[in-house]
C-alpha cells in the first residue's frame, strides 16, 4: 500500500479502545497489602540553596524498599507528609531518623504514595530526563532498530513514564501524577534527545484513574501520521499511534516473534489474540504453511490484513471471534498454536479467578492441537508466577496429553528486568511439545466425550471463563 494511503487512513479512536495487556504501569497495587493509614500531616521543609523541597518521612519498611533498590513508597509506610501539598509535586524522601533517602514525587490519592526518581540529589529538569533516557538507550545499545521502547517505567529508574519509538515519531504514557506534573520537561528532553517529528501522549490509560488523572491523548509536538509504517524485526507493521493498544504496538513480545522461524516452516498456526499479526506474521514470513488469526477487534484485523499485504505475505485467515468461543467452536486442528491474551488477573484479589481463566483456555487449545504439535502460551499477568503458569498447563493437560516444555520464554530487552523491582518481570512464555494421549488421528478426540476430569475442581463440567470479558467487552 502506498504511503499517502496509509497516511490519509484513520482509525476512529474507539477502534482499540481500553488496551487491555496488562503491563507494568497498568498494575500498580502489585504484592503487598493496600492499607491506608492517615496519619496526622506533619509539615516539613527544607532550605536548598534558596529553594525550598518539601519532605516525606518513611517508615523502615519504606527505607527498606528504598534501600533495597524498589522505587515504591506505600501510603501506609509514609509517616510524615507535607500539608497542603499538591498532588504530584516533588519531595525529598527522608528515613524516620532523617537519613536522605532520595527525591520523588508524593501523591496523596495514590496507594503508591511516594516514587523516587533519583537517589542523589538532583534537579528533576529537562537535563535529568535526558540523562535517564541516554542511560536508557545505552542499556539498550546495538539491539534494536527504529522503532522499540526506549523507557519502560521503572525498570529505567523513571517509574511512571514510558517512551516508544516509531521510528521518526515519539509516543509517550505519563501514567502517574508525578510524570504528568513533569510534563513539559519530560516533552523538551524527548525532543532534544531524538528531534522527532511529532510526539503524542498517550495518556489515555485507565490506569491514569488511579492517580486521580484525566484520561486523554494530546499531540504535544509536530503531526502525528497515524497508521504509520514502522518496521520490526524482519517485517512491516502499521500502527496506529494515536489509537491502538497501549501507544500502539507490542514491543514486548518482538524477540519472541522471532522464534516463529524455528518452529513454525511448512506448519499450519492459529494465532489466537492476535492483535495486528505480530506472532503469525512472522510465521508466515519464516515459512508456515497458513496462519488463521482471531482477535475480537475488527480494527486490529484490519490492520492485521493490511499488515501481510504490506509485506507480501499469503496463507492468511482473518476471524473477527471471542478466543475461547473460537476454540469451542471450531473443529480445525493446528500444528502451533500461540496464546498470547490480555491479562486475566489484572490485581492479587483476581488471581483464583483469573488461573481459572489460564486453565479454560489452555484446556481448549490442547484440544485443537495437532497430535505432537506446539502450544507457545503467554501470561502477561505479574501475579501469574512462572511456576503457577507451568501448573495452569498441568493441570489443564490433565487425562489429555503429555507435555514437554521446550522453552522458557521472557520480555523483550528493550522492556529490562530488574531484580530489585520483581514487578518489572511481567511476561511469561512457555513453549510446549504436546502429545495426545488417545484418540489417533481422525478418529475423533477422546478427550471430547468426557472432560478428562481435572485435579482441582475442574472435572466433568465444561467451564466457561468469564472473568476476562469485561475485558474482552472493552475491545470488541
Ligand atoms: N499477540 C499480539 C498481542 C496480543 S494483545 C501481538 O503479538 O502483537 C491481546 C489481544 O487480545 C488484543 O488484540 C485484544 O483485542 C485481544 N482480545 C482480548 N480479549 C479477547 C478475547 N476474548 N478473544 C479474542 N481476542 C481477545
Amino acid at each position: 500500500m502506498p504511503e499517502n494511503q496509509l497516511r490519509s487512513r484513520r482509525l476512529t479512536h474507539s477502534a482499540f479502545a481500553s488496551p487491555s495487556k496488562a503491563l507494568l504501569p497498568e498494575e500498580p497495587v502489585i504484592g503487598r497489602v493496600p492499607c491506608v493509614i492517615v496519619i496526622e500531616a506533619v509539615e516539613y521543609s527544607l532550605k536548598k540553596g534558596g529553594r525550598t523541597m518539601e519532605q516525606v518521612v518513611v517508615d523502615r519498611q519504606g527505607e527498606e524498599s528504598v534501600v533495597s533498590g524498589h522505587l515504591w513508597i506505600f501510603s501506609n509506610q509514609v509517616k510524615g507528609r507535607p500539608a497542603g501539598f499538591p498532588d504530584g509535586g516533588l519531595v525529598e524522601i527522608r528515613g524516620e531518623r532523617g537519613r536522605f533517602l532520595g527525591i520523588g514525587t508524593y501523591n496523596s490519592k495514590s496507594l503508591i504514595a511516594v516514587r523516587v526518581l533519583s537517589r542523589e540529589r538532583a534537579a528533576i529538569d529537562e537535563a535529568f530526563f535526558a540523562r535517564r533516557i541516554g542511560d536508557a538507550l545505552k542499556r539498550r545499545a546495538g539491539r534494536y532498530g527504529g522503532s522499540f521502547r526506549v523507557v519502560n517505567s521503572e525498570s529505567d529508574f523513571l517509574p511512571g513514564l514510558v517512551i516508544d519509538k516509531y521510528e521518526g515519531q515519539m509516543a509517550l504514557q505519563l501514567l502517574t501524577c508525578g510524570m504528568e506534573r513533569l510534563k513539559g520537561s519530560i516533552v523538551d528532553a524527548v525532543k532534544k534527545s531524538f528531534s522527532p517529528s511529532a510526539i503524542v501522549l498517550r495518556n489515555d490509560s485507565v490506569s491514569r484513574k488511579e492517580e486521580g488523572l484525566p484520561q486523554y491523548v494530546e499531540v504535544a509536538d509536530g503531526a502525528i501520521v497515524s497508521p504509520s509504517v514502522i518496521t520490526v524485526g524482519p517485517l512491516r507493521f502499521l500502527v496506529d499511534i494515536l489509537a491502538g493498544h497501549k501507544t500502539g504496538f507490542y514491543f514486548d513480545q518482538s524477540e519472541n516473534r522471532l522464534l516463529m522461524r524455528e518452529f513454525c516452516p511448512g506448519r499450519t498456526v492459529l494465532d489466537l489474540f492476535s492483535y495486528t499479526g505480530g506472532f503469525g506474521l512472522h510465521a508466515l514470513y519464516f515459512g508456515a504453511r497458513s496462519v488463521t488469526f482471531v482477535d475480537t477487534s475488527g480494527q486490529a484485523l484490519d490492520m492485521c490484513r493490511e499488515n501481510a499485504e504490506l509485506n507480501g505475505l499469503s496463507g492468511g485467515k482473518f476471524v473477527r471471534s471471542d478466543g475461547f468461543d473460537f476454540l469451542k467452536n471450531s473443529i480445525e486442528e493446528h500444528d502451533v498454536i500461540v496464546l498470547d491474551p490480555p491479562s486475566f488477573i489484572k490485581s492479587r484479589k483476581k488471581i483464583k479467578e483469573g488461573e481459572r481463566g489460564y486453565i479454560d483456555l489452555h484446556k481448549r487449545a490442547l484440544r485443537r492441537l495437532s497430535d505432537d504439535g506446539l502450544l507457545f502460551t503467554f501470561s502477561c499477568s505479574y501475579h501469574m508466577k512462572r511456576s503457577r503458569f507451568r501448573d495452569v498447563v498441568r493441570i489443564a493437560s490433565y487425562g489429555m496429553a503429555d507435555v514437554f516444555l521446550v522453552r522458557e520464554l521472557s520480555q523483550a530487552g528493550d522492556h529490562p528486568i530488574l531484580l530489585t523491582i520483581p514487578e518489572t518481570d511481567y511476561l511469561k512464555g512457555l513453549i510446549l511439545k504436546v502429545r495426545r494421549r488417545g484418540a489417533k488421528k481422525g478418529e475423533g478426540r477422546q478427550d471430547e466425550a468426557s472432560d478428562g476430569g481435572g485435579p482441582e475442581g475442574t472435572a466433568g463440567k465444561e467451564q466457561l471463563y468469564t472473568g476476562p470479558c469485561e475485558i474482552c467487552a472493552e475491545n470488541s
